[in-house]
């Protein structure tokens, strides 16, 4: 089979399982199979493609079909220009979270100790360091196996920064030390009777404990202010990423909890996504 004709085939296959970027997915399928990038399609659409290629690509787009999300086939996912590993383990870093790491970037110092609560890949801790200058870092998690993911990252990503990066299993605060100078988090967020209602690729491969945040998607906003208390230094300020229709509930809360300049922060479709503010100095 010629490279274009692979590229038909799964551009079909894709279509037919109701796939939207049928197109899209089925090439960076191909050239993750055949090491190609994309202009292969382009140039070089007659070459061949081997057996063991076809054989590994058909495996792909049935796994595709039936909406394993490409992210967890190729095991990779660009975040904020870095490449970040990832498996069914972790929550697959999404775009609107670079607004989340930017406004962090904003008001981040050099020196900075940085905590990242719920690190999951930890996209988020490893692009804060990577754009900073001599922050320490701890990322911590509840999955033992998000963090060996996260562990690698760090090791291919900083690799040959100047950085201290550690990463520590725990249930929320439950085994953290410490105080420090920002707190950041994309804690799991829906609220657990939406999670049914999600896309496929959501609900039924991505991890459950990434997403659900009780029942009114607010618990770990609950748990992380509290843990914040004895946690964040005071003129600290704490970044939360928030679903669509919570920044004025977290908002509140973050008021409630003492913070000052609390404020919300649009995504690009101008829906409410990130809430931050200072811990006051009383
Ligand atoms: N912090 C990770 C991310 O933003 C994981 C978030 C989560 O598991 N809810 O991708």
């Amino acid at each position: 089979m010629t490279y274009a004709q692979a590229y038909e085939t799964g551009k079909n296959i894709l279509t037919k399982a109701g796939i939207s970027e049928a197109g899209l997915e089925a090439r960076l399928l191909l050239e993750h199979v055949c090491g190609t990038g994309r202009n292969d399609l382009l140039v070089h659409g007659d070459r061949p493609v081997d057996s063991v290629q076809c054989s590994s690509y058909e495996q792909l787009l049935a796994r595709r079909a039936e909406r394993l999300p490409l992210q967890y086939l190729t095991e990779s996912q660009e975040f904020m220009g870095l490449d970040f590993a990832v498996n069914g383990h972790v929550l697959i870093p999404r775009q609107d979270t670079e607004i989340l790491v930017e406004e962090v970037l904003r008001n981040l110092h050099d020196g900075m100790e940085i905590l990242d609560m719920c690190t999951g890949s930890g996209c988020i801790l490893i692009s804060l360091l990577r754009y900073s200058n001599d922050c320490a870092g701890l990322g911590v998690d509840i999955s033992g196996d998000a963090l060996r993911v996260a562990r690698k990252n760090a090791e291919n990503i900083l690799n040959g920064f100047p950085v201290k990066v550690q990463f520590l299993e725990s249930n929320l605060f439950e085994s953290v030390e410490g105080m420090f100078d920002v707190i950041v988090s994309n804690p799991p967020y829906i609220p657990a009777g939406d999670i049914e209602g999600l896309m496929p690729e959501v609900r039924d491969y991505e991890p459950r404990i990434a997403l659900d945040g009780g029942e009114d998607g607010l618990d770990f906003y609950r748990k992380i202010l509290e843990g914040s208390r004895c946690h964040l230094k005071k003129g600290g300020m704490l970044f939360f990423e928030i679903g669509y229709d919570q920044g004025e509930a977290v908002s509140k809360m973050m008021k409630d909890a003492g913070f000052l300049e609390v404020l919300v922060r649009k995504d690009y479709a101008g829906l409410d996504r990130v809430v931050f503010g200072t811990r006051s100095f009383a």
